[in-house]
């Protein structure tokens, strides 16, 4: 079994990639909750539906993220009652959110509700939240101020300087059910190449499981977000200076540190691997940049095999 530390999108480019090359009823992925937020009352999940939509091939093409063939008539009509429209949920995508809000007020935790959305979309291999408990990414921004993710990168479209990152409600989190079983028992452990600060570190900080990576036997290798010193998308070069980690391949390897025990950049930075290799990490260079299905999948034998030839710790 495969267990696999998961964002949103990038992840999901990953995951759709790994689950061609292996049954995917063997992954496991476990998801960041900490960009998780109420709007509307609801309960909105964005790197899970994120890698739902993506998996059961119902994502919108360009935007990566939300539901292809969307309409917008609930977030159009919301607008007359004066609502700030910053995060607009499309019509599809609610149906997502009722359902999961309704079972939530029912009692359910998030990760019954989340194997439940799996199976309505047909969802081959298990979506498990890092927490069934409430945590919330929190960016202290350079001017003083303690916004929600969302706040910072959606509605401040990610403009201000951060000081800090950190994950609300952690001392209180525990690791969702089969979390630490998982980790304990995969083959191997991925980290899909997401975000290191918001995506990664946020599934990382919850009490136990950071811990269950180390303990585990499993060989941890994990795939460079980062390529030729860039992101593919996203923020995570704002966020990477403000945890004291460089922007590149090199320093998000040093960022997770002795977690890991392979890593993967892109070719475009094979000045990297000797780097890497010096500090007792195994590096290989390859393709990394998953728009096609074939080089996502390429790409997960790659990490596979330098898993196999790491092996698991005696
Ligand atoms: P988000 O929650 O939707 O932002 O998604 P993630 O945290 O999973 O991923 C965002 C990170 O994935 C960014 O740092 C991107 O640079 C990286 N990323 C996205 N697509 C690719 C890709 O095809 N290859 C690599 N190497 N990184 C990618
Ligand atoms: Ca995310």
């Amino acid at each position: 079994m495969y267990a696999v530390l998961a964002g949103g999108v990038g992840a999901a480019r990953f995951l759709r990639g790994l689950t061609a090359v292996v049954p995917p009823e063997e992954v496991v992925a476990v998801v960041n909750v900490g960009d998780d937020l109420d709007r509307f009352g609801l309960r909105v999940c964005p790197d899970l539906d994120s890698i739902t939509y993506w998996l059961s091939g119902v994502v919108h093409p360009e935007q990566q993220w939300g539901r292809a063939d969307e309409s917008f008539t609930v977030a159009t009509e919301l607008e007359r009652f004066g609502h700030d429209p910053w995060f607009t949920l499309g019509d599809r995508d609610l149906a997502t959110h009722l359902h999961r809000t309704m079972r939530l007020h029912e009692g359910a935790p998030l990760s019954a509700v989340t194997d439940e959305v799996g199976r309505a979309f047909g969802l081959e291999l298990r979506l498990l939240p890092a927490t069934d408990d409430r945590v919330e990414t929190r960016i202290v921004t350079q001017d003083g101020r303690d916004l929600h993710f969302q706040e910072y990168w959606v509605r401040e479209r990610g403009a201000p300087d951060v000081a800090q990152v950190r994950l609300a409600g952690a001392e209180h989190a525990r690791p969702a059910p089969w979390v630490v079983e998982t980790l304990l028992a995969a083959d191997a452990i991925l980290v899909a190449p997401s975000n290191p600060v918001v995506s990664i570190d946020t599934i990382l900080d919850v009490p136990g499981i950071r811990e269950a990576v180390g303990q585990s036997p499993a060989p941890v290798v994990g795939v460079s977000p980062i390529i030729g010193g860039e992101v593919v998308r996203g923020m995570a070069h704002r966020l990477l200076p403000a945890v004291g980690a460089e922007v590149s391949a090199r320093g998000v390897a040093a960022h997770y540190g002795e977690l890991l025990d392979g890593w993967v950049v892109d070719e475009r930075d094979e000045d990297a691997v000797d780097d890497v290799a010096a500090t007792g990490v195994r590096c290989v260079a390859t393709d990394t940049l998953m728009d096609d299905r074939e080089v996502a999948a390429q790409l997960a034998r790659s990490c596979l095999r330098l898993a196999a030839e790491i092996g698991p710790a005696a």
